[in-house]
């Protein structure tokens, strides 16, 4: 498959790695966006959430959790922005399912987090959450 994360995977084309088990693989961005920016993966190609396997998800997560404590221990960071974007409109540009961490500074200058407090209309809140929980398959 032309994907490049997959190739990072099968070893085609090289990355920086910190981290490996069975399903999963971190390695670091090669456009950091602050000291410590790395990405972890699940080996088996899934696009987007709507795609990954639950368990490769849970592995995907378990090493994001692993990962963000060495980061702690190893860089200090004052905190850690966890990102996962799926579909071009919330800016994923990889098609390939990646967690991002990002370690954090004060006054490190990013604004990746950083958005404007408006109150919403609470009835038109109260009847997305019904339509959302009226969607929820166990
Ligand atoms: P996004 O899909 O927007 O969540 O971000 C994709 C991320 O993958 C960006 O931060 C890129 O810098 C990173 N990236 C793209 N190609 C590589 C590569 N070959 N090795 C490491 N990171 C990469
Ligand atoms: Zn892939």
């Amino acid at each position: 498959m032309d994907c490049i994360f997959c190739k990072i995977v099968s070893g085609e084309i090289p990355s920086v790695k910190v981290y490996e088990d069975d399903r999963v693989l971190a390695f670091m961005d090669i456009n950091p966006i602050n000291e410590g920016h790395l990405l972890i993966i699940p080996k088996a190609h899934a696009a987007t959430i709507h795609e990954i396997a639950e368990g490769d998800f849970l592995a995907v997560m378990s090493a994001t959790r692993k990962l963000s404590a060495a980061v702690k221990k190893t860089l200090n960071p004052d905190g850690i922005n966890l990102l996962q974007l799926n579909g071009k409109a919330a800016n994923q540009v990889v098609p390939h399912l990646h967690v991002h961490i990002v370690p954090r500074w004060f006054g490190d200058g990013l604004t990746i987090s950083q958005w404007e407090m408006v109150a919403g209309n609470m009835e038109k809140i109260k009847a997305v959450a019904e339509k959302i929980q009226s969607e929820i398959v166990n």
